[in-house]
């Protein structure tokens, strides 16, 4: 049995971009910023591509729901092996308003819709840190779970997912259909090589609307304040290990 795969890939401001805050304090600049793959979807990508290498996986579908530049984070799954694209056009204003729960609901849709046994998404995605799109989605596919993923492994048509926990390592086996989230030592991910991206330019990309799934993205709260972590005070120079542990028992460290 050959399953069809739903990848889900945000754009984010790039990794190693310095965050800074905008003038209005209500969310960060992001104007005129390199934005990438969200890095955890990069990992789920090449999962999912690894899964149709190993012919347990027909079909991969890259989701992304953003502006129109969300086209080309499905373009870059595209070129690192996903078969399609689906762009969910979310207007840039209103995209750093789009919740968990509305993409959860989109995701859920055309999993629904496509037929899809397996919506693999990122742990979180490294601008909101929310952590919760794979929760919600498989609650409200109500399919099993299995987030943080370390390894996947088709046993006797159930998945086993190696998942990182707090006290280590665990192992679960989930039915298909099911929701897995990709942590960071899942796999080390492709690059997109040239002939890759070329051949990833005709693949096709479907555009749609949340509307056009019967999803309703109106915000359920406001950001009422966005600031930058405190700065860290200065540190100092001690000469010698003795001045270094009478200074750490001067501020009761020691
Ligand atoms: P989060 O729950 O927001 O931390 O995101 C977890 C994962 O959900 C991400 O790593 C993505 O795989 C997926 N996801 C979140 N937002 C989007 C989006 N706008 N478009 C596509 N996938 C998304």
């Amino acid at each position: 049995m050959s399953i069809r795969v739903l990848v889900g890939v945000k754009r984010v401001i790039d990794y190693a971009v310095k965050i800074r805050v905008r003038p209005d304090k209500l969310g960060v600049v992001t104007d005129g910023v390199k934005h990438s793959m969200n890095p955890f979807d990069e990992i789920a990508v090449e999962e999912a591509v690894r899964l149709k290498e190993k012919k347990i996986a027909k079909e991969v579908i890259a989701v992304s729901c953003g502006p129109a530049q969300a086209q080309e984070t499905i373009r870059t799954a595209l070129a690192m092996g996903a078969d399609r694209g689906i762009h969910v056009e979310v207007p840039a204003k209103e995209v750093e308003k789009l919740e968990p729960i509305h993409v959860s609901k989109i995701l859920a849709k055309l999993a629904e819709k496509e037929g899809a046994e397996l919506v693999i998404v990122g742990k979180q995605a490294i601008d909101d840190d929310t952590n919760a799109t794979a929760q919600m989605t498989a609650a409200l596919l109500d399919w099993p779970q299995a987030t943080f993923a370390s390894k996947i492994e088709k046993k006797n048509g159930d998945l086993e997912v190696v998942r990182e926990i707090d006290g280590g390592l665990e192992t679960i086996t989930v039915k298909l259909p099911a929701v897995v989230s990709a942590d960071l030592r899942l796999n080390e991910p492709r690059y997109a090589t040239l002939p890759n991206i070329m051949k990833a330019k005709k693949k096709k990309i479907a555009k749609m609307k949340p509307a056009d799934l019967g999803v309703d993205t109106t915000p359920h709260f406001e950001v009422v304040d966005v600031s930058d972590p405190p700065a860290r005070a200065a540190g100092i120079k001690v000469d010698d290990v003795d001045s270094l542990i009478s200074k750490l028992k001067e501020v009761g460290r020691i």
